[in-house]
C-alpha cells in the first residue's frame, strides 16, 4: 500500500501577508485602521488611484517590516526599492499595485518550529513591503438573478507585509506551527494584530510531494483561501493525500492554483497562475529608494522586545516546567503580567514563581476561560493579585477560601484583604476552637468513622470535608487532619 508517510516526502513553501497596525495607510494619510467602518469612506485621491496624485512613504511601516525582518533573523537591505507590479483586476483601480521586486527590504531570515519534540528551521527567502488592495464583494440580486461586484476601498493601500519562506516544510503540522510561532512573535513585537479570521493575517502555501530520497522538486500546487489555522492544516493535509494517490497511481501532478473549500473540506482547481514576468514589474518613478541606515537599524534592533523563545528559556530558569514556562510565555500580555505578579509576592525566586504560575494557570486562566477573553480584559492588577497569594502564603486564609475571594476580588476590585476581614474568612488555625468541630463531625458521622477503624484511609477524606464544609472553607486543613487522627485513636 502506498502512503505519503513512507513513498513521498511533502515539500511546503509559505507565503504571509500581514497588515502593520500603523496609524495610516501606507502612501497617504487615510486611517488604517477600517474595520467596523462605513463602505469607502477611509478614502482619498491617492488611494483610490486618481491620475496626478503622489504616494509618500509611512515611514513607522518601515520601522515595522523592519523590526518584523529582524524579529526573523533577516538581514535588513541597505538599500532597497518599490516597483510597480501590474495588476489588471478591479480591486486596485490604479492598474498597478505598488510593491517590492528584487530588492526586499529583509531577507535570509529562518524561524524554529517544534512538532513533537522535534525542532527543525524553517529559512525565510525574503519579507517585503507593499501596499494592499480594495475588496471586492460579489452579489447576486435575488429577483433578476444578475451578478454584480460592489468595491470597498477602505482597505486599498493598508501597509501589507509578505513574508515568503523557502519549501523546508515538512508537514501540514509543521506549516501550522510555523504560522502559529509566526503570528506569536508579529504580536509580540506588536507590529500587527494578526488575526487570520479578520484578514489580517493571510496565508497561501505551495505544496508538493517527491518519492522519498530524491531531492527534485516536483511540480507544485498553490493553495488559496485559507481563512484560519485549522483551515491551512487540513487543506495541505488533503492537498498531501490527493496528490500521493495521483503519484502512485502512474499520473502527473498539474502544476495549478486550487482553492480550499471549507465546507466540503476539498481543494479545487482556480484560474492558473501567471508567471512573474506577466506582471512586468518596473522601478516605481514616484517614490524614492530607500536607505536604511545601519545606526537606525540598530537602534530599532535595541528597542525589540525579548522574544517568546527567549523569555520561555528565561522562565524555565525559574525552575518552572517547559510546559508552564510555554503557556506563560505564549502570549506576551500574559507574559508581563506573569513578571510582574512574580515581582510582587514575597520569598525565594523559585518559590514565587512557583505561586505566580499556579496563579495564572489555575484561577487567571479559568476566569479568562470562562469569558473567552484575553489577558487585557483580566481587570484585577498584579500587585492586587500578590496581595492575595500572600494571604495564602502566610497562612492567612486557606487556598479554599482563597478561591471565593478571588471571584469576589474580580467581580468588585476590592483588596483582598479587605474582603478577608469583612466577610471573617481568616483561616481558623486554633487547635481549641476546631477541637469542638471535630468531635462534632465524629458523632455526626459513625459510618465513616466505622469506615476509618476497619482500615479505610478514604473515611479521613470525608470527615475533613465535612469540618471543612462547617467552618466554610476556612479551617486549616493540616490542623484539622491532625486533629481528627488524634480523636479516631
Ligand atoms: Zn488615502
Amino acid at each position: 500500500m502506498t502512503t505519503v508517510a513512507t513513498d513521498f516526502e511533502t515539500i511546503i513553501g509559505l507565503e504571509v501577508h500581514v497588515h502593520l497596525t500603523t496609524a495610516s495607510k501606507m502612501f497617504c494619510g487615510c486611517s488604517a485602521d477600517y474595520a467596523g467602518a462605513e463602505p469607502n469612506t477611509h478614502v482619498c485621491p491617492v488611494c483610490l488611484g486618481m491620475p496626478g496624485t503622489l504616494p509618500v512613504i509611512n515611514e513607522r511601516a518601515i520601522e515595522y517590516i523592519v523590526m518584523a525582518g529582524l524579529a526573523l533573523n533577516c538581514e535588513i537591505a541597505e538599500y532597497s526599492k518599490f516597483d510597480r507590479k501590474n495588476y489588471p483586476y478591479p480591486d486596485l483601480m490604479k492598474g498597478y499595485q505598488i510593491s517590492q521586486y528584487d530588492l526586499p527590504i529583509c531577507r535570509n531570515g529562518w524561524l524554529d518550529v517544534e512538532v513533537n519534540g522535534e525542532r527543525r528551521r524553517v529559512r525565510i527567502q525574503r519579507v517585503h513591503m507593499e501596499e494592499d488592495t480594495a475588496k471586492l464583494i460579489h452579489r447576486q440580486d435575488p429577483v433578476t438573478g444578475e451578478r454584480y461586484s460592489l468595491i470597498d476601498v477602505n482597505r486599498s493601500g493598508v501597509p501589507l507585509v509578505e513574508i515568503v519562506s523557502y519549501p523546508d516544510i515538512r508537514s501540514p503540522a509543521e506549516a501550522r506551527e510555523y504560522l502559529v510561532k509566526l503570528r506569536q512573535i508579529l504580536r509580540y513585537i506588536g507590529v500587527s494584530r494578526a488575526n487570520m479570521e479578520e484578514g489580517d493575517f493571510r496565508c497561501d502555501a505551495n505544496i508538493s510531494l517527491r518519492p522519498r530520497g530524491t531531492d527534485v522538486l516536483g511540480p507544485k500546487v498553490e493553495v488559496k483561501n485559507m481563512n484560519s489555522f485549522r483551515a491551512v492544516f487540513e487543506a495541505l493535509s488533503f492537498e498531501e493525500r490527493r496528490q500521493a494517490e495521483v503519484l502512485s497511481s502512474g499520473g502527473a501532478v498539474v502544476q495549478e492554483t486550487r482553492g480550499w473549500d471549507d465546507e466540503r473540506k476539498v481543494t479545487v482547481p482556480q484560474r492558473t497562475k501567471e508567471e512573474a514576468s506577466d506582471y512586468r514589474y518596473f522601478p516605481e518613478p514616484d517614490l524614492p529608494p530607500l536607505r536604511l541606515s545601519r545606526e537606525w537599524v540598530e537602534r530599532i534592533r535595541q528597542r525589540l522586545p525579548e522574544l517568546p523563545d527567549a523569555k520561555r528559556e528565561r522562565f524555565r530558569t525559574f525552575g518552572l516546567s517547559e510546559y508552564e514556562a510555554g503557556l506563560l510565555s505564549e502570549d506576551r500580555a500574559r507574559a508581563d503580567y506573569f513578571e510582574r505578579l512574580m515581582a510582587a509576592l514575597e520569598g525565594e525566586p523559585s518559590r514565587r514563581a512557583k505561586v505566580a504560575a499556579n496563579w495564572m494557570l489555575g484561577e487567571v486562566a479559568r476566569w479568562l476561560n470562562e469569558r473567552e477573553a484575553e489577558m487585557e480584559a483580566f481587570p484585577v492588577p498584579a500587585e492586587r493579585l500578590a496581595e492575595l497569594a500572600m494571604l495564602v502564603e502566610r497562612g492567612t486564609i486557606t487556598g479554599q477560601v482563597a478561591k471565593k475571594v478571588f471571584d469576589e476580588m474580580t467581580a468588585t476590585g476590592e483588596a483582598a484583604s479587605a474582603i478577608v476581614e469583612r466577610a471573617g474568612l481568616a483561616q481558623i488555625s486554633a487547635a481549641d476552637e476546631l477541637r469542638g468541630l471535630v468531635r462534632k463531625v465524629i458523632e455526626a458521622n459513625p459510618k465513616a468513622v466505622a469506615d476509618y477503624r476497619a482500615g479505610k484511609e478514604a473515611a479521613v477524606k470525608f470527615l475533613i470535608g465535612q469540618v471543612m464544609r462547617e467552618t466554610r472553607g476556612r479551617a486549616n486543613p493540616q490542623l484539622v487532619h491532625e486533629l481528627l487522627t488524634e480523636e479516631l485513636q
